[in-house]
């Protein structure tokens, strides 16, 4: 018997207010510790996809109208974004959304909210350190004087402190530069490795995502374009697709 796998998409189909149709009948599934990229031009719907699967959809207006959302064979259509949350699904949402005037520090802390086992927790703040060496130098200080980079590091390391199985990631690399951005992926790829913590990253850097990534999809106008294993994207009409942000029928 085959085990279900950690997540599954089944013809899923979003609408913002009641009619504006964003996703069009989607189906990916994600595996245990597997690295996915969600790529895709500006309103192609990715950030909707993150948003469907750990359930903030509703809070921004919008609905999934027909299919299915399953978590390790559980239906989690019903459930709120903070059960997701104690399931181990975790949303690093875009633009990082960090608490400003609480330190670096406070803020991993925050990432653990719905944890009792306070030794864990503590060790693994040491274990986010390790992961951030730039974080454990800043710890002490207020969110709000980190560098861009730096900010999108607390945030992935705040959602790391929930101890998920997945974490979702929105456009990690936005506004940061080029070798910020691959710290970013640096560290997203040591979590994976050491953490066994599967992603599901919506990126524009077709470039970053694709150096980490085990599995592709590519969004068009709310409709899977192109689902592949990095490893079988072989042709170079593909792959250049993709870089300009669409993929080939
Ligand atoms: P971007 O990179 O620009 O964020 P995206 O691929 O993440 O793009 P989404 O933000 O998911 O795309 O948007 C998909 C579609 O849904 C777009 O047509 C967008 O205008 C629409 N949309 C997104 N959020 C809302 C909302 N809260 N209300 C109404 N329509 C929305």
């Amino acid at each position: 018997m085959t085990s279900a796998p950690l997540l599954k998409l089944d013809d899923v189909e979003v609408v913002y207010q009641g009619n504006l149709l964003a996703l069009r009948g989607i189906s990916f599934d994600l595996a245990e510790r597997g690295i996915t990229a969600l790529l895709g031009a500006n309103g192609a719907g990715k950030s909707t996809t993150l948003k469907t699967i750990s359930r903030l959809l509703a809070a921004e207006g919008g609905a999934v109208r027909r299919g299915s959302l399953h978590l390790r064979g559980a239906d989690i259509s019903r459930l709120t974004a903070a059960d997701l949350v104690r399931r181990g699904v975790v949303h690093v949402l875009e633009g990082r959304r960090l608490f400003r005037h609480l330190t670096v520090e406070e803020n991993l802390r925050m990432g653990a909210f719905s944890r009792s086992d306070t030794a864990a927790v503590r060790a693994d703040l040491e274990a986010a350190f390790t992961l951030f060496p730039r974080l454990r130098e800043r710890r002490g200080m207020k969110a709000g004087y980190l560098s861009g980079g730096e900010q999108q590091m607390a945030a992935i390391a705040r959602g790391f402190m929930a101890r998920p199985s997945l974490m979702l990631i929105d456009e990690p690399t936005m506004g940061l530069a080029p070798g910020i951005a691959q710290e970013v992926f640096a560290a997203i790829r040591d979590i994976n490795a050491t953490e066994r913590v599967a992603f599901l990253i919506a990126e524009q850097n077709t470039a970053l995502a694709l150096s980490v990534a085990d599995r592709v999809h590519v969004l068009e106008s709310g409709k899977l374009a192109l689902s592949r294993k990095v490893a079988d994207l072989c042709s170079q009409e593909e792959i250049q697709a993709l870089y300009l942000g669409r993929a080939l029928q």
